[in-house]
């Protein structure tokens, strides 16, 4: 079933502590099982991915963002011949590390961290999650997932400079990842680009005429989808479109990532991590249409006034309360208190802002800033 360059069960790293092999399960259907069972990952449920929640109960959340990045991704590896458990475990770990409010409460934890000198970046705080956060072990910290997971954790969406992370240097920073997590940045992309369209359809902050008139795919497909069915209401014919375009997406990542790999004359995972670049790629005419589809959604709805003052709203939330525990450490819980004696105060809170839902930060940020 798996093709020569995939990744082998077998051939895994394996995890920090050594754990005795389960009777029925492999170690990446495990490391699937360990992300699905964590803390961390229930609370995507109530993280904002681009709507908060007053917009619809029917939008997507962090979480039902996550299952449709998990099912394309385990749709294309059948396809590919990939190790459809590892490709699971790490479609539904890849935005482990989001804090709440989307990309505008990542923006304002970076920014509050910079004033220390430091950073915040989502999937290096997954990592942290899944390595100390979680705590379901009596043996050891964190899920003690199998390299290639932690692996593909950190070099799924790019790549990190050895010499700016020396702390990652065990993660083979001069080599590409396995195909399985070069997969997932680009079914994250076919995932969420379908989905903002969608939504921000359902919104009213896009409009079928404003979308054909900017993105060409989009025209094309909704004309072919009004050809099929003139009669039918105009949201039935945009479910058609962007069925078809997704349609297509997929099936082009699928071929020509196949293409790729046979042009490269790849036939083992090891000749995947050598080669000069990534493999997992649309063809250049469909990076060229997601890309102007991707422009569209910023220009249109990621940068909209009608998402600015929320957006402003997450980073003036996310900045003061920050703040307020910077000045006022003894207002942490507890066992944030004990953690900033041993790492330093920013790093503490970024850590505790990061986990937090929407609504919890909410509450948060009234009870310590005033609303
Ligand atoms: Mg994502």
């Amino acid at each position: 079933m798996l093709a020569d360059y995939a990744v082998r069960v077998e051939q895994s790293r394996g995890r920090r502590h050594p754990e005795p092999p389960h009777s029925y399960r492999n170690d990446f259907e495990r490391d699937r099982d360990r992300v699905v069972h964590a803390r961390a990952f229930r609370r995507l449920e109530a993280k904002t991915q681009v709507f908060t929640r007053r917009y619809s109960d029917h939008f997507r959340n962090r979480l039902t963002h996550t299952i449709e990045v998990a099912q394309i991704s385990r749709t294309i590896a059948r396809q590919l011949g990939l190790n459809r458990d590892l490709v699971e475990a790490l479609a539904l770990v890849h935005d482990l590390g989001h804090p709440p409010f989307g990309h505008s409460g990542e923006k304002a934890l970076d920014a509050a961290m910079r004033l220390h000198g430091m950073s915040f970046d989502h999937n290096l705080h997954a990592l942290r999650i899944v390595e100390d956060f979680e705590l379901r072990y009596a043996a050891f910290r964190g899920l003690n997932l199998t390299f290639e997971v932690r692996e593909g954790i950190i070099k799924h969406s790019h790549d990190y400079d050895a010499n700016d992370h020396p702390e990652l240097a065990e993660y083979l920073l001069d080599q590409r990842p396995p195909l399985e997590a070069q997969l997932i940045d680009l079914t994250d992309e076919i995932a969420y680009s379908i989905a903002d369209l969608d939504d921000g359809y359902e919104a009213h902050l896009l409009a079928v005429e404003q979308i054909a008139g900017s993105v060409d795919l989009f025209a094309r497909h909704y004309r072919d989808a009004k050809g099929r069915y003139p009669q039918a209401a105009e949201k039935l014919v945009f479910n058609e479109a962007l069925k078809s375009i997704f349609d297509g997406l997929v099936g082009d990542l699928i071929a020509n990532t196949g293409q790729r790999v046979q042009a490269a004359g790849v036939h083992s995972l090891e000749e995947v991590r050598r080669h000069r670049e990534r493999l997992a790629a649309f063809s250049p005419a469909v990076e060229a249409e997601r890309r102007r589809l991707k422009e569209f959604l910023y220009e249109n709805l990621y940068y909209s006034p009608a998402l600015a003052a929320e957006k402003e709203d997450a980073e003036r939330i996310t900045g003061e309360l920050f703040g307020h525990w910077m000045e006022e450490p003894d207002d942490l819980p507890r066992n944030y208190k004990e953690k900033a004696g041993k790492e330093p105060l920013p790093r503490v809170i970024c850590d505790y802002i990061a986990g937090m839902t929407d609504p919890f930060i909410y509450q948060q940020y009234e009870k310590y800033c005033g609303g």
